[in-house]
């Protein structure tokens, strides 16, 4: 913090010297000058050798003239002020964009709910008697995670009233699942079923008539009609596809069952395989990577844990800082780091793999978020 140096000398008038002690007496952190001020204001230049070495651009009057504005205020800034200003800015920046912050996320929110109440006041309104049709028009949503349920849950309710129009959801899993948690549940127990979100949540409030639930999986699309894993055909009229990026569909990166009660016991199955190993290496040190490597060395300091990753730095789509953070920490777990290499199968063979740069690791298990697929 900036300290402020009240200077008692210093001031053109009594009333400067008066407001100097009420604020003395007032404000308890007002101090004397400390030995390279003196008492006229002028800097000491024999007690300020860092102050002088910072300045040394300044000529000697700009030094003086500088202090001398500030005494005439009524304050010295000292050469430890100084050094602390920095930082005295740096927290002043980062609370004005904590503010910013806050102020932007608070005007979203108002102007979001503003902005659904129209929409909604819109969407309330009849359509024109020549757009009706005795058959609801379908708006297909395939997939419904993070995507699609929420766009799904969106469209319904802004739907024009009416029975002119539903929207129809293709999704094959009997429940939400929620990825982000598959690291950690793949090494710790007890948590499984909070993995699976019972889906309707997001859908409260929205009438039965506009929105139907088909739990199947979309194998095609062509220009009217999706058909569907059942042989079913669903006709559209505007179509989302929210399938999600291309994945194995297994642990650790997809739970790997579409039904919850299957799901749970994959995840009993993975932990407890972690659990026996001795030799466990994970493949891909992006944020999942590391977490499940984290998880399990400080779960079993006593396993042999390696973290092969092909690029140079881990978590390398975050920043630098982030990147030094999570690799000192899994040093400090005391986990091994095998950066810049790529394993080149996806099973141990005798109790080993290999790298592409010919080293052997020691394994007994292996965890892949990698998305190369081996023969
Ligand atoms: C382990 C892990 C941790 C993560 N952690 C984070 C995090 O902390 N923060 C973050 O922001 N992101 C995180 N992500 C990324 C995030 O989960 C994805 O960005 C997100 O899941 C993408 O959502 P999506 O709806 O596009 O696709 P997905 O979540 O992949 O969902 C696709 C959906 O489509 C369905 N589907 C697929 N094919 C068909 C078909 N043919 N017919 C019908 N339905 C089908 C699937 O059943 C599924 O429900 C993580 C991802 C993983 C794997």
């Amino acid at each position: 913090m900036i300290s402020l140096y009240k200077d008692q000398h210093s001031g053109d008038s009594a009333a400067s010297s008066a407001r100097t002690k009420t604020n003395t007496a007032e404000t308890p952190r007002l101090r004397q000058p400390p030995s390279h001020i003196e008492s006229n204001g002028k800097l000491n230049e024999r007690n300020t050798p860092i102050f002088k070495q910072r300045l040394s651009i300044l000529s000697d009057d700009s030094i003086f003239l500088f202090a001398l504005s500030l005494g005439r205020h009524g304050y010295f800034v000292t050469c430890n002020d100084l050094d602390n200003m920095t930082q005295v800015i740096r927290k002043a920046i980062l609370i004005c964009k904590a503010l910013l912050f806050t102020v932007r996320t608070a005007s979203n929110f108002i102007l979001g709910i503003s902005c659904d109440r129209i929409r909604a006041w819109r969407a309330s309104r009849p359509l024109p008697s020549n757009a009706k049709s005795d058959i609801p028009q379908n708006i297909v949503v395939i997939g419904a995670s993070f995507a699609g349920y929420f766009a799904a849950s969106r469209i319904a309710r802004f739907l024009p009233s009416g029975d002119t129009h539903r929207v129809v959801v293709i999704e094959p899993n009997s429940h939400f699942q929620f990825t982000w948690v598959l690291p950690r549940f793949c090494v710790v127990g007890g948590h499984e079923h909070k993995a699976f979100i019972p889906y309707g949540g997001l859908l409260k409030g929205v009438s039965s008539s506009k929105i139907r639930w088909i739990r199947d999986c979309a194998v095609s699309v062509d220009q009217d009609n999706v058909k569907l894993r059942s042989g079913n055909k669903i006709p559209y009229k505007y179509l989302v596809i929210a399938t999600g990026s291309n994945n194995n569909g297994k642990l650790p990166s997809r739970v790997g069952s579409e039904r919850k009660e299957e799901g749970e016991a994959l995840l009993r199955e993975m932990q407890s395989k972690i659990k026996e190993s001795q030799n466990l290496v994970v493949v891909g040190g992006g944020a999942a990577g590391v977490e499940l490597v984290a998880d399990a060395k400080s779960r079993y300091p006593d396993k042999h844990i390696t973290l092969v990753h092909s690029r140079a730095a881990l978590m390398h789509r975050f920043g630098p800082e982030l990147q030094t953070a999570a690799l000192e920490s899994l040093q400090k777990l005391g986990v091994e780091l095998v950066l810049g290499e790529r394993v080149t199968s996806d099973q141990p063979v005798e109790g080993f793999i290999n790298t592409d740069s010919g080293r052997r690791l020691e394994c007994d298990m292996i965890v892949s978020y990698a998305s190369i697929y081996y023969d």
